[in-house]
């Protein structure tokens, strides 16, 4: 490599470095006692982490997934563990009514929204596309158009409570992977949707912020038994990658990422994509 090019790696590194450092902004616990929070896909995974964590730190929570009986173990430990109010709703984000009719619950209960935590994802295999189109457009309801009326009948309150939306997304809507072509898609659609959104909030001085979570593999049931003799790589733990979600959102971060490699893999995703490519494909165990 030329030298010049070696000196702009190396800067970009330690540019790239701080701007990390800096964007893990510090908040203030306090500052989420008593918040008004609703978390969806919240009986299990990282949801369910992010329904304990709110717990903790004193916060008043709605939450939700179609598991109602699960549901209700969750909201028990998390008012054990010092939730000040905690309530459950059973919805199926495939039916589109369900998605509104969860924020509506919401703002009834806690008479108000602080936190609209967007996590659910439906069920989808990990394999080679294999042409089912119809799986593909239910799953942009569960993942993609779900969130979008969930913020939508949420904003009006949000903007009355300075309140934030945040978006938990994935590495797989930044770069292109294969085996999990329909999930990607909706991350895909969901960076592009909510990175405009936050476009639009700062043009119109709105009081929302809206934060998009991009995070790597974390150690979630369901995504280790997905890829299971696919791929092997370091899983990071589904209550750091929750922690790290509620702090990003109490601070107003834009963007987030967790783990730190999620960082450099979008800052230098379109450097070398020859190279980037060819590690991809050989990541992955495939037999023709
Ligand atoms: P998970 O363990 O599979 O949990 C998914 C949650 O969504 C469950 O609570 C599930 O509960 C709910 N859900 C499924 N279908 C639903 C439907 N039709 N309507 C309403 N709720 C539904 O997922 P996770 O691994 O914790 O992932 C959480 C978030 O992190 C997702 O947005 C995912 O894309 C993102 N992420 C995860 C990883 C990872 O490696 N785990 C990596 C990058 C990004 P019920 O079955 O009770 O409905």
């Amino acid at each position: 490599m030329h030298l010049y090019a070696k000196l702009l790696l190396l800067c970009s590194i330690v540019v790239a470095f701080i701007a990390v450092q800096w964007s893990a902004t510090s908040f203030n616990e306090e500052s989420l006692k008593g918040a008004r929070v609703l978390v969806t896909g919240a009986s299990t995974g990282i949801g369910e982490q992010l329904a304990y964590q709110y717990a903790r730190l004193g916060a008043q929570l709605v939450i939700t997934a179609r598991r109602g009986n699960v549901l209700e173990e969750v909201v028990r430990k998390c008012l054990e563990m010092g939730a000040q109010k905690a309530v459950f709703i059973p919805a199926d984000m495939a039916s589109p009514p369900d998605a509104e009719r969860v924020v509506q619950y919401a703002i009834e209960q806690l008479g108000g929204l602080d936190f609209l935590v967007l996590n659910h994802i439906g069920p989808s295999p990990f394999s080679m596309w294999n042409g089912d189109v119809e799986h593909t457009r239910w799953l942009l309801q569960v993942n993609f158009l779900s969130y979008l009326q969930m913020a939508q009948k949420a904003l009006p309150t949000l903007e009355k409570s300075k309140g934030s939306i945040v978006v938990v997304s994935s590495l797989l809507g930044k770069m292109c992977s294969p085996f999990t072509l329909p999930y990607a898609a909706t991350k895909f659609a969901l960076n592009g949707f909510f990175g405009g959104l936050q476009h639009e909030l700062a043009m119109q001085k709105s009081n929302v912020s809206i934060t998009i979570c991009i995070l790597g593999l974390i150690d979630t049931d369901s995504a280790m038994e997905k890829i299971k003799g696919y791929i092997n790589m370091t899983a990071y733990p589904a209550h750091e990658s929750a922690r790290h979600i509620i702090e990003a959102g109490a601070s107003r971060q834009p963007e987030a990422f967790y783990p730190w490699y999620t960082f450099y893999a979008c800052l230098f995703r379109d450097w070398f994509p020859y190279y980037r490519d060819l590690a991809i494909q050989n990541s992955y165990t495939y037999d023709t």
